[in-house]
């Protein structure tokens, strides 16, 4: 075996997590040199330079490659994949890898506060970003991210215009910057998703690995039509305790959904309270939310975020309190756990394989499942009574409301669809329509 097999034969038992593959097979080894006094370097090219587990990758190659006798020093670059060029996104997007949508089912519930943290978390772990202000109504980008604006610029060769440059190298566009002497725009239905989609198509947005979109608040048409004319590739649902009335939190997944936009996690905005001086954290407006979205969506990636007047004092002032704090605060621990996750997510949606189960009425016999180890028939009334939307659940006390005995017993789906990575939506022939998470299939 030449020396450059048995380095890439030890190297074949790291598995990138998110891809299911080993970090050969997924071509990351690149441009290795061995001398002949066993010097051995190469680059493990990863998929995204914020990659959560690039440093964790680095250690396993080295490690691994100084299990031969005969490597004396190993040198490990870390690179990320060469951007290619993205043909089916509209002009000013091209270069862009991958578009997130932050949004809500309402505003105020610190949408733009989410979607600006965010971007300076996925910034801080390696990625070159752009936040897209959608919300016409109400823009807040100036007023949260500090920036030197004198102006919007249109290049007069390209008609593209630059977006606002922060001094960490963001980019950033708002209808703020467009029309800042003017208050929120009163427009109606398609001329705000005209002005939406010139003003982001129309941005020269250059090279970026994520572009952040703060969408306006609601699950309407404007929403809607929004993705037909933009490629999300993943969303992120902002909520609030308080308004976590589960009609609404179905209600935004439903709408990510109809766009055939998985959502990769949930945020739980003002989740509780924990005053400096100890250690209690005060559910104000109720505990558990946390717990139902993954209960009731298959969405496992939900994460709770504090009421603290620091959040709002950075917000207000334009630095985002990721980037006042270090890595220790509390705050910027839940941001890095939501990065991560979402860089994951991300790969997984761009990279990698799909691995949704198949589920389908066969009439006689049943619902049939199958995914990975699991092949069975599931009765469809006994599907339907372990139903947990909120008409069936009271969302509140977690009591079930529905009557077992109200669901008849030959009751048939008149539809079954595929909701993103996490669940399918099933029409039943009594009129109802559940959300079932895949879990749910493999409890029954
Ligand atoms: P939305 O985009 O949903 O309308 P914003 O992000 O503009 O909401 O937030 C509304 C207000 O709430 C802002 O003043 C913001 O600073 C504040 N805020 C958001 N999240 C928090 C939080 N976790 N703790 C304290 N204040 C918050």
């Amino acid at each position: 075996m030449s020396k450059e097999n048995e380095i890439l034969d030890k190297l074949k038992r790291i598995i990138d997590p998110d891809l299911g593959k080993d970090i050969v097979t997924l071509g990351f080894i690149q441009d290795m040199k061995i001398s002949d006094d066993g010097d051995v370097s190469f680059t493990c090219e990863l998929t995204t330079p914020a990659c959560p587990v690039k440093e964790v990758f680095k250690k396993q190659c080295e490690e691994a490659t100084m299990e031969l006798d005969w490597v004396k020093t190993v040198e490990v670059n870390l690179s990320a994949q060469e951007k290619k060029p993205q043909d089916d996104k509209p002009n000013g997007l091209s270069q862009v890898q991958a578009i997130i949508a932050v949004g809500s089912c309402k505003g105020g519930v610190g949408k733009s506060t989410v979607a600006t943290n965010l971007a300076f978390t996925l910034q801080k772990q390696g990625a070159k970003i752009g936040i897209f202000d959608a919300d016409i109504f109400g823009p807040s980008l100036p007023t949260m991210v500090d920036a030197p604006f004198e102006g919007l610029f249109q290049d007069q060769g390209t008609g593209m215009i630059s977006p606002v440059d922060h001094p960490t190298g963001m980019k950033l566009m708002s209808f703020a910057y467009a029309n800042p002497s003017k208050g929120p725009a009163i427009m109606r239905g398609p001329m705000v998703t005209n002005a939406i989609k010139q003003l982001l198509t129309g941005t020269a947005w250059g090279e970026l690995d994520y572009l952040i979109i703060d969408m306006p608040p609601g699950t309407g048409d404007i929403q809607l039509t929004l993705s037909q004319i933009i490629p999300i590739t993943a969303s992120v649902m902002v909520t609030t305790p308080q308004k976590i009335s589960f009609i609404d939190v179905e209600k935004g997944i439903q709408m990510f959904d109809k766009m055939n936009v998985p959502v990769v996690a949930v945020v739980e905005n003002m989740s509780y309270f924990k005053p400096d001086d100890h250690d209690t954290k005060y559910y104000i407006f109720g505990k558990g939310a946390k717990r139902k979205i993954v209960e009731q969506f298959g969405i496992e990636e939900a994460f709770e975020i504090p009421i603290d007047p620091a959040i709002t004092q950075c917000g207000d002032s334009g630095f985002p309190i990721v980037t006042q704090e270090n890595d220790e605060h509390p705050i910027v621990e839940v941001y890095n756990a939501i990065g991560e996750s979402i860089v994951r997510s991300v790969s997984r949606i761009i990279h990698g394989e799909s691995t949704v189960p198949t589920v389908e009425f066969v009439a006689g016999q049943g619902i049939h499942y199958v995914f990975q180890d699991s092949d069975k028939f599931v009765n469809p009334a006994v599907l339907r009574r372990g139903c947990r939307c909120a008409h069936c659940i009271n969302e509140f006390t977690g009591v079930k409301v529905l009557k077992d005995d109200s669901v008849p017993d030959d009751l048939i789906p008149t539809s079954i669809t595929v909701m993103g990575n996490y669940a399918v939506n099933i029409q039943w022939s009594d009129g109802h329509d559940s959300i079932i998470p895949y879990k749910q299939f493999d409890s029954v």
